[in-house]
């Protein structure tokens, strides 16, 4: 069995026993907590009436909003996980025959390869009106190969937006996928990660207040010669589980200030990304910068000059002149990131806009929204410095095709 169906294998077997577990626990403790320390000892042994009210409120009241977080986050993964539909030329000869998905052909998993080693037209569809292209070449930016086409997901059959990564887990692009997190039984992405944060949170709540419920319970306990081992049961799970939590809820908080994913913050420190930045029509290639004209020519009609992908022999058309649109392929240096807004707006594209987003879990994050005629995801000043860093002019109202709105910042 190869790694990635052993992988598959434990994941699909502890995305099936780790939420019953976690729920499980979380019954047992609601159980203990309420009716044998607040119920049976604070309010019928000891007569702590308040004692037992305000532990009773704070609990209930913790609880009710983490299942609410867990069933939102069940849900939404369940029904809108955040998948990139697979591309028109995928058929069922394609599944069976990648099985290996997530991986090239030479076994390794494509999305750990830099720029430099994924060799252009990577098995990938080599029909320049390939289905889904324009969908790039209609934006202003986009992240892009070396010659300046989408990443292509050879699996799926499908060209990338930005973000968007293959799970082999789950054999899908997934759009700014986080984690597969067995806690759930399924991916973290777009859709889904801001309920994810929100349970972990409430989790780490949940769990302090069943500490200080049981950490009360057993001082006072001690106190009357009384010792349950229950109440320290109690103590102990609520201790691992919401150090466990904790350190979930810090990292993803990192991780949503910093506008990265899990999958991103891993590759932070060693990569650049690679962008195609719309440039006006007359613009021409140097030495530091690639420029791919779209709509890409077709097979005979490949330009001279800059590259395979570049102009056409004949004049065009006023027409075409309108319809073709030209962009500078430029990298990034090592550690930046082109999505990041700042820390309040990163807080906010992911998280919401006011104090009830960021407490309930109800509207999704505002990031799965942000794809406009500019981008796929709001990009940060990093967009203006790296036009400004290749001395790349701006895109003049007549350089632009009608229906495409200029969307400066
Ligand atoms: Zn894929």
């Amino acid at each position: 069995m190869s790694s990635v169906r052993r992988t598959r294998a434990v994941n699909r077997v502890a995305s099936t026993v780790i939420p019953a577990i976690l729920l499980g626990c979380i019954g047992f403790a609601t159980y203990v907590v309420s009716k044998r320390i607040c119920v049976d000892w604070f309010l019928n042994t000891r007569g702590q009436t308040t004692t037992a009210v305000v532990l009773l409120v704070f609990h209930f009241v913790v609880l009710a909003i983490e299942l609410a977080a867990y069933a939102r986050l069940v849900v939404t993964i369940l029904f809108d996980p955040g998948l990139l539909p697979r591309g028109e030329k995928y058929s069922e000869s394609t599944k069976e025959g990648r099985q290996l998905s997530g991986t090239g052909p030479d076994g390794n998993d494509l999305e750990g390869r830099r720029y430099d080693d994924i060799e252009a037209g990577h098995s990938r569809d080599v029909d320049p009106n390939s289905p889904g292209l324009e969908r790039f070449y209609s934006k202003d930016v986009f992240i892009c190969e070396n010659d300046g086409l989408p990443r292509w997901c050879s699996s799926c059959k499908n060209w990338k937006p930005d973000r968007t990564h293959h799970s082999s887990d789950i054999n899908r692009c997934v759009r700014k996928m986080d984690h597969f997190c067995p806690w759930v039984g399924g991916i973290i992405s777009e859709t889904s990660f801001k309920f994810f944060v929100q349970f972990v949170f409430y989790n780490t709540l949940y769990c302090i207040i069943c500490l200080v419920a049981s950490a009360l319970c057993l001082h006072d306990q001690q106190a009357t010669h009384h010792n349950d081992g229950v109440t320290i049961a109690i103590i102990a799970m609520a201790a691992f589980f919401g150090l466990f939590t904790f350190g979930m809820t810090t990292v993803s908080l990192q991780y949503i200030i910093l506008n990265l994913t899990n999958v991103e913050i891993i590759r932070q420190k060693s990569m650049v990304h690679q962008l195609a930045i719309r440039v006006p029509q007359h613009t021409e290639p140097t030495p530091y910068v690639h420029i791919v004209t779209y709509p890409l020519p077709e097979p005979g009609n490949e330009g001279p000059a800059s590259g395979p992908l570049v102009g056409h022999d004949d004049p065009l058309s006023a027409r075409d002149q309108l319809a073709t649109r030209k962009f500078a392929v430029v990298r990034t240096q090592l550690g930046e990131n082109p999505w990041d807004l700042g820390p309040y707006d990163n807080w906010k594209s992911v998280m919401g806009t006011n104090i009830l987003d960021w407490l309930l879990p109800i509207n999704m994050s505002p990031c799965v929204y942000e794809e406009n005629n500019e981008s796929f995801y709001r990009m940060g000043s990093l967009h203006g410095e790296l036009r400004a860093r290749y001395s790349l002019p701006p895109v003049g109202e007549g350089h632009r095709t009608p229906g495409f709105e200029p969307r400066g910042r």
